[in-house]
Parts: structure tokens; C-alpha cells; sequence
């Protein structure tokens, strides 16, 4: 049997970067996977694949365009689907292959099939045939599955879920999304904008529970400007789908209302994929939700097992995955590079308008009973914002009295979350609204917001009017 210092199974964000970092160090790594395709849900089915659609349907709305030079290329109603997946397709291949590139580059043996425990240090893989491999060390970044209530028909065809609504065969022609998070959000705007009339379904008073609610409210307005339907404190009730597709799904709400729609979308929670691991042969502890339960070094009850990503459940971000698994790897080989994750970090939501967060938000801040103001600036008051033909959008910064230091930074608009990076180092260094107004940015530029915020908030803390 062959013997590795680390085995790494699943090749998302969390596995792929953990196994290429211990190998950089030097060390003997294999890592398992399962599907055919490498890189998991970031590659797959969720970061990328959302985030390029998104950037495809604004280009085929012509939305940029319109705003700037007042053309609109039309070109929404002549997209045929394959136009609209090209993009996403070929941004996935590229990211797929760049991923077992990188994994060879460095030397990391690569097993295809699944992989479950024989026992703590021993992992059979089922894949062409059956291997076993012994690792000193293990971390699991197996990643997560959609959730699927009992009560939805999930046929692949026209109720999807977020893995396989990227695998539909035409456009819809309207769309009903259950979940109002992250998820359910971004394919709302996504679809919207590609002219699909889309009813948002919500079990809850709000979108986006976790986020300044400020921001949600405006991105609440700016998704009904777009003609989609957000039906609030509601479920699905009953639902049934014809065999002929061009009959309409009826769905019917616990507030009775009935809605006929082409195709839907289950977009609430996700699973950690531990099923066919035989975790219980290892002795690995699991939490809520098929999660594995891990310490701030991401090691399991069982001391070389380490557990990352996904399977692990919050914050679930691809972003964090990556980090998530190279902190392992430090604490496994002691690298020293990286020996924890940075408690803070950015939120981005990539719906249209970009939505992205740092730090507290006005609700935490009442919540904690601290001393707060804000200051706000918007887009179109900005020259940048001028030039591209903003209308909506702003950036708003909390800060505790009397101190005035930054303590949340709040952005809804184009790039948001490129923006927000500026404003995590404030929150992170625990800048004040003088350091923002005493630093020069390029001219014209969005980072104009961070400014004029500051002097907003000045203006707000003093009850005098602050000329910037
Ligand atoms: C629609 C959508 C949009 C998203 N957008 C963003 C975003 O904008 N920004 C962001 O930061 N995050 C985003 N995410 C979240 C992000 O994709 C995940 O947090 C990230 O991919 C998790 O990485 P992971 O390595 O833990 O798991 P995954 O990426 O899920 O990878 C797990 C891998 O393990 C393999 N595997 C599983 N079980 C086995 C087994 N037994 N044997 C062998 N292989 C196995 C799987 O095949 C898979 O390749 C999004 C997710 C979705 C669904």
C-alpha cells in the first residue's frame, strides 16, 4: 500500500489549495477526487460558473453600455442559450484545467474515485478500480450538496436546483426561486436581467438576513425596479408540474396566492457532503447538517484528520475554503506562514447591482448597545460614478462615537466587491474617518466613496455641515 504524509480528498477551493501547499513545502501529498472535473463547487457548480453568468447577462442586456453611451444592443432576445453558457463554459474548462495543472506542477499524486475511510489512517478510493492509500496525516474537503426538501419535485428539467440549473436545455421563460439568500439572490438578478420574469419566494420579512439591512432594502427596491417579485413571509405550499413543458408549474403558497412559472429553483441550504465517507471507521465527530466538527486549527476529534471548507459549514465561502485548508497544512507541517484564518474577512454577494460587507453591520451595532453613526456617499454623486452613468448605489460607513472609528463598511453598486478591500484594511487596522479624509486616491475613482462618506460622517457626528 502506498504511504503519503498527506492525503487530501476532494480538489474544491480548500482541497486543491491544501494539498498544493504541503507539496510546495516539500512534502509527499495525494489527493482524491471524485468527479470527473476538477475544482469542485467553486469550478463546478457555484462560484465561477454564478459569477460568469452574471457578468454574461449584463453583457447581453447591454446594461454597461446603456447606461454609458445610451445604446442598448438589444441583444437579450436573440441570446440563445448556448450564447449565454459559452462564456461560463469555457471560464469552468479553463479554471478545471489550470487546477490539475497546478496539482501536477507540484508534484501532488492524483486518485480518481471515491474515497472512504478503512480505517483513521487508511482511505479506500472506488474509482476504475479499488485502491487503498495510508496517510500519516488526513483532511477532508469534501465540500456540500444542495439541500432537497421532501415536498419538491426535483426532475432536473424544470425544477432545479443550484447544481443543475446550470444544466438547463432552453431559457426560462418565468422562474419562481425559493430562498432569498446569497444563492437564491444571485440567480434572481441573473435571470431577471436576461428579461425572465422571476417571482422571489421567502419565508422570512427580509432578504439577506446577515447583511446591513439598509443595503437589503435598496437591493429589494432595485430588484423590483427590475420587475422581479419578492413575496415575503410565504412558502411553498403544494406545488405540481405537468409532463408537457409547455404547461406551467402551479405553485400554490401558504398565503394562497398561486403562481404559474415555467421553471424553478430551490435555492436554501446546503448538506456537507460526508455520506460515503464511513467516518465512523475513522471516529471523526460530526455536527448539524452532515458538518465535521473541528478546532480553530481545523483538526478533528481525531488528531490527524483535519476537516475543511465546506463540510465544516460556515462561513461556506470559497474565499475562506482556500485559506481554511492552508492554515491546516501550516498546523500539520508547521510551515508558520499562515496559522490562522483572519477573523476578518469580506462578504460578496455578486447579484446585480454587487452587494459586499465588512465588519459590523447598523443592526449589530444596536444590537451591542455601542454609540454609532454613519456617513454615506452615493455613486452618482461621485465624478466616477458621473462618468459611467450611475443611478443608484452607495457606500455607508459605521463608526462608534466619539472615537470615529470605522467599524463596518456597507456597499451596493458596480464592483462592490472589489471596493470593499480598502475599507477591510480600515476595519481591520481600526482606522478613523481622519485617516480616510487625509489619504489621496487616484482621480476619478470610486474610492471617492470612502471619502466623501467620511466627510458625511463627520458631518453626521458633529451636527455641523462638513465641506469636503
Ligand atoms: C451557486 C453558488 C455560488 C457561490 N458563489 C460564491 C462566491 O461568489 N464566492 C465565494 O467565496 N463562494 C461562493 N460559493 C461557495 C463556494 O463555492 C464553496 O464555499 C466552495 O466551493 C467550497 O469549497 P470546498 O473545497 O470546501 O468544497 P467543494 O468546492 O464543494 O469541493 C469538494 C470536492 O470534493 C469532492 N468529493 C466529495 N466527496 C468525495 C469523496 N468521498 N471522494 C473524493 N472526492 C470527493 C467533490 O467532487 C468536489 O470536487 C458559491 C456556492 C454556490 C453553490
Amino acid at each position: 500500500m502506498k504511504e503519503f504524509e498527506l492525503i487530501v480528498i476532494g480538489t474544491g477551493p480548500a482541497g486543491e489549495k491544501a494539498a498544493v501547499k504541503a507539496a510546495y513545502f516539500g512534502h509527499r501529498v495525494a489527493i482524491i477526487e471524485k468527479a470527473a472535473v476538477f475544482g469542485g463547487a467553486e469550478v463546478v457548480t457555484g462560484t465561477l460558473p454564478s459569477k460568469t453568468l452574471k457578468e454574461t447577462s449584463l453583457y447581453f442586456s447591454g446594461k454597461y453600455e446603456k447606461g454609458l453611451y445610451g445604446i442598448d444592443r438589444d441583444l437579450k432576445h436573440d441570446a440563445s442559450l448556448q450564447d449565454f453558457m459559452y462564456r461560463k463554459n469555457y471560464v469552468t474548462n479553463a479554471a478545471a484545467c489550470e487546477i490539475q495543472e497546478n496539482l501536477l506542477r507540484h508534484r501532488v499524486e492524483i486518485y480518481h474515485g471515491e474515497a472512504s475511510f478503512e480505517d483513521a489512517h487508511t482511505l479506500k478510493i472506488c474509482g476504475e478500480k479499488e485502491e487503498r492509500i495510508r496517510g500519516e496525516a488526513i483532511i477532508i474537503a469534501t465540500g456540500s450538496y444542495p439541500y432537497h426538501p421532501k415536498e419538491i419535485p426535483f426532475d432536473q428539467k424544470r425544477v432545479h436546483d443550484s447544481d443543475t440549473i446550470l444544466q438547463i436545455g432552453r431559457f426560462p421563460r418565468s422562474l419562481c426561486v425559493v430562498g432569498a439568500g446569497v444563492i437564491g439572490c444571485e440567480y434572481t438578478t441573473i435571470f431577471a436581467t436576461m428579461g425572465c420574469k422571476v417571482y422571489l419566494v421567502n419565508d422570512k420579512e427580509k432578504i439577506l438576513p446577515q447583511i446591513d439591512q439598509e443595503i437589503a432594502q435598496d437591493l429589494v427596491e432595485q430588484m423590483r425596479s427590475a420587475e422581479v417579485d419578492i413575496l415575503f413571509n410565504t412558502a411553498i405550499a403544494s406545488m405540481t408540474v405537468p409532463k408537457e413543458e409547455n404547461q406551467p408549474i402551479t405553485i400554490r403558497l401558504k398565503t394562497e396566492e398561486i403562481l404559474n412559472v415555467d421553471m424553478f429553483l430551490f435555492a436554501a441550504g446546503r448538506s456537507g457532503n460526508i455520506k460515503s465517507l464511513n467516518l465512523d471507521k475513522a471516529g471523526v465527530a460530526t455536527g448539524k447538517r452532515e458538518t465535521i466538527l473541528v478546532n480553530k486549527n481545523y483538526q478533528t476529534n481525531v488528531s490527524h484528520i483535519y476537516a475543511v471548507g465546506d463540510v465544516i459549514g460556515f462561513p461556506a465561502l470559497a474565499s475562506t475554503s482556500m485559506d481554511q485548508g492552508r492554515v491546516a497544512v501550516a498546523h500539520i507541517f508547521k510551515t508558520e506562514d499562515l496559522e490562522h484564518l483572519p477573523t476578518c474577512f469580506p462578504y460578496g454577494i455578486y447579484t446585480i447591482p454587487e452587494v459586499s460587507m465588512v465588519g459590523t453591520t447598523e443592526e449589530e451595532a444596536s444590537a451591542q448597545g455601542l454609540a454609532y453613526c454613519t456617513g454615506k456617499a452615493r455613486y452618482e454623486d461621485m465624478a466616477r460614478g458621473k462618468i459611467m452613468g450611475a443611478k443608484a448605489g452607495f457606500l455607508k460607513l459605521i463608526f462608534t462615537k466619539p472615537d470615529l472609528t470605522i467599524r463596518g463598511v456597507h456597499v451596493i453598486g458596480h464592483i462592490a466587491t472589489e471596493i470593499i478591500h480598502y475599507g477591510m484594511g480600515l476595519v481591520e487596522q481600526k482606522k478613523n474617518l481622519y485617516d480616510v479624509i487625509g489619504t489621496v486616491f487616484n482621480f476619478p475613482t470610486l474610492h471617492d466613496l470612502y471619502k466623501y462618506a467620511a466627510y458625511d460622517g463627520l458631518s453626521n457626528f458633529s451636527g455641523h455641515k462638513v465641506k469636503p
